[in-house]
């Protein structure tokens, strides 16, 4: 990716304060796919990642991962595979619960979407404390199918969650861009 490029990826990117609570500096991608040039330079980068990791299949995360992730799929010419909250597939799935700061949340993907020959890119917006990743990485491993890796936008560095994903991620590399 060019300076030109991670600049203008960089300037469509708000800043929300204490938003959804107080404490909380909310990254804000809005601005950047109401911008057309913005939002083609994403999915071009993250179409290239997908090539130079050699993955077979894009999953993004709910809700903004499938922004993200399903034209990048299309222009890298792979199948695309969003991990949901509990609840919202209709066919047979495999769940993962995992802890959240209060309480605990549960993801799922369809089962038959994942086969072990399959090399999976995972794409979400933002990486902050890495438990939302970090249960989509092990949904995966449990399928069966290979970690190729792990792109988000931005990475909240501070929060931990590259260190956290690591025993999960194993060799696989994790891009922020
Ligand atoms: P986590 O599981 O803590 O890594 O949180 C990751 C999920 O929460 C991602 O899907 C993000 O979309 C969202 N998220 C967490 N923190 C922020 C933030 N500061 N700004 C925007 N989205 C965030």
């Amino acid at each position: 990716m060019t300076a030109k490029v991670r600049e203008l990826l960089h300037s469509r990117i708000r800043d929300v304060a204490d938003y959804p609570k107080p404490g909380v500096m909310f990254k804000d991608i809005t601005p950047l796919l109401a911008d057309p040039e913005a939002f083609a330079a994403l999915t071009g980068v993250l179409a290239g990642m997908c090539e130079k990791f050699g993955a077979t299949k894009i999953v993004g995360l709910e809700a903004r991962g499938f922004i993200l992730g399903a034209p990048a799929a299309v222009q890298a010419g792979v199948g695309f595979i969003p991990v949901r909250k509990a609840g919202k597939l209709p066919g047979a799935t495999l769940a993962q619960v995992y802890d959240l700061e209060y309480g605990s949340a549960e993801i799922e993907v369809h089962a038959e979407d994942l086969a072990p020959d399959d090399r999976v890119l995972v794409i979400d917006d933002v990486l902050a404390t890495g438990g939302t990743a970090e249960a989509s990485l092990q949904l995966i491993r449990r399928a069966g199918a290979q970690v190729a890796g792990m792109g988000v936008l931005l990475e909240l560095g501070f929060l931990g969650g590259r260190v956290r994903l690591e025993p999960t991620l194993k060799d696989a590399p994790l891009e922020a861009l």
